[in-house]
């Protein structure tokens, strides 16, 4: 029986509705304690989010581990028609989430949450539409046997969130987790846990109790829980890299896959025959300012040629000075806050050493908004660190703020070297006109998402995923939903 149609006037009802509660086999069920999430931009407690003990947690995974037997027995393609019908539901409220989103993360409405959940429910509808692609092989092998392999699910996902992108890419692993047919637990994020409640309590409404559960947590107490429970059958998780080392020891321990999506310093290469205007414009985009730089695949360390650095700094300068930085929900604001002091501090830190560098020039750009009831502390101007040796913090380490690394080429084996010089992974770009360069360049650039004068725009039915220490595995795609929440059966008969 499908719950009654979800509606609530107001961002602060969603808010009163998810306070202290899970969504355990499609039901709103009480934690026993609760941890508070803040509204980054005033500094106040937005609401009381669940804080799951390992009991709960435990209880969420037998939830869903009681499910998954009967949706992997209904049709693939129906499960995916469900998923897909879902998918439409979220997209029909996606207002209300973008404005649960931009209270709990600090993001703008306009620039970031509106987006956000646009793109998730678009996730998830593709993924809805291939159900049927879950298909297996048969074998030439003996004229009078019949060798098949078949696409299996792997019982119940634990899907780990972070706070930066919490729909997105929450909507890459429940979607093709779920068409694949698993049940799934997800960890919300517990500095953003509410949007995620809210879409996935939408999607329940047309999903078998039990498919898709959400708890909130702590990553010491419910994250570890949920990892080392023995029905949990694959870890997909996104955040950081000390966090995924960590849950990949756990996952080694007990023999299970696990899929990360780590940290990033993303190289952005312009070449002296870039067209400066749109090299200027993937310089912002890629910086991703609009989200304080706190993205995975954050072009975070930008290379300018020698020939090209005066006019695109003068030019990336002027643009930068437009952005408005504000209030989330303001209509008018490009740019919200950090997500919370900590990550503040970690931030500033990186700024201080740069600061503390002989030769480097540290331009920041834009007012900081005054007044109201915004709070001053999380709010940050786009940051840009010239003059900085190669092998400083802020040039090789991931920062997860609204700060970029400048640096100048003229050589171009040395640039490809530089580019390559950190541990991480996860995408390149190379901004040229040659054809030949663009070739060899992206050939050469190690990292899972390697683009030509542009900057990342997820889209469902591409791949991405990082290499190196920027994590295993990629989302995304067809081939992300076979390799990741799949298993491969061959079956002979003689
Ligand atoms: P985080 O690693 O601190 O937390 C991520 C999640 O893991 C949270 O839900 C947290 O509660 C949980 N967690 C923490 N410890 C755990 C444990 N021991 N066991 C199980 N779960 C645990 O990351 P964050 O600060 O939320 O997010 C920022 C990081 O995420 C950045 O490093 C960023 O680069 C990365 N990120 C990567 C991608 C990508 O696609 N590659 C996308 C977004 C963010």
């Amino acid at each position: 029986q499908p719950n009654a149609p979800l509606s609530f006037a107001t961002a602060d009802d969603v808010i009163t509705a998810y306070t202290q509660v899970n969504l355990v086999g499609g039901a709103r069920v009480a934690s026993a304690a609760a941890l508070d999430v803040k509204n980054p931009a005033t500094g106040a407690v937005l609401g009381k989010a669940a804080a799951s003990n390992a009991e709960e947690t435990e209880a969420a995974v037998a939830t869903a581990k009681a499910a998954q037997a009967g949706w992997a027995a209904i049709p693939a393609r129906t499960r995916g028609k469900m998923v897909a019908e879902a998918a439409r539901a979220v997209a029909a409220q996606s207002e209300m989430i973008a404005q649960v989103l931009a209270r709990e993360t600090g993001k703008a409405i306009r620039t970031e949450c509106r987006g956000e959940i646009t793109v998730a429910a678009d996730i998830l509808e593709f993924y809805g539409a291939l159900g049927s692609e879950l298909k297996g092989q048969t074998v030439p092998f003996n004229p009078r046997m019949m060798t098949t392999t078949t696409l299996e699910p792997l019982g119940v996902v634990a899907a780990i969130l972070p706070w930066n992108v919490p729909l997105v890419l929450g909507a890459l692993k429940i979607g093709p987790a779920l068409v694949a047919g698993n049940t799934v637990v997800v960890k919300a994020s517990e500095e953003a846990p509410f949007a995620t409640f809210l879409m996935a309590e939408i999607m329940t409404q047309y999903l078998p109790a039990g498919v898709l559960n959400v708890i909130n947590g702590d990553g010491k107490t419910c994250g570890t829980a949920l990892t080392h429970h023995e029905d949990v059958a694959k870890i997909t998780f996104t955040g950081s890299e000390a966090v995924g080392e960590a849950i990949y020891k756990v996952a080694a321990s007990r023999i299970i896959p696990a899929s990360l999506e780590l940290g990033g310093k993303s190289p952005m290469i312009i070449c002296a025959d870039a067209d400066l205007d749109k090299a200027v414009a993937g310089a912002i985009s890629g910086m991703r300012f609009t989200r304080q730089g706190q993205s995975c695949t954050a072009a975070s360390r930008i290379y300018v040629h020698d020939d090209l650095f005066d006019s695109f700094m003068e030019k990336l300068g002027t643009e930068l000075e437009k952005l408005v930085i504000g209030d989330p929900l303001d209509e008018s604001t490009d740019v919200g806050t950090v997500i919370n002091q900590k990550q503040m501090d970690v931030i500033q830190g990186f700024v201080a050493q740069a600061e503390a560098t002989e030769g480097a020039d540290i331009r920041r750009f834009g007012a900081l908004p005054e007044g109201g009831d915004l709070a001053p502390d999380l709010f940050m101007q786009p940051t840009l660190l010239l003059g900085l040796p190669e092998d400083h913090p802020c040039v090789t380490q991931e920062i997860f703020g609204p700060v970029a690394a400048i640096q100048r080429w003229s050589d171009y084996e040395d640039v490809i070297a530089r580019a390559n010089g950190t541990h991480y992974g996860l995408a390149a770009s190379v901004w040229t006109k040659d054809l030949s360069t663009a070739l060899d360049s992206t050939s050469r650039l190690n990292a899972g998402y390697v683009q030509v004068n542009q900057n990342l725009t997820i889209q469902p039915n591409v791949s991405y995923g990082g290499f190196g220490r920027s994590g295993l595995g990629k989302e995304a795609s067809l081939e992300a939903m076979v390799e990741h929440f799949t298993r491969s059966k061959t079956i002979v008969i003689n």
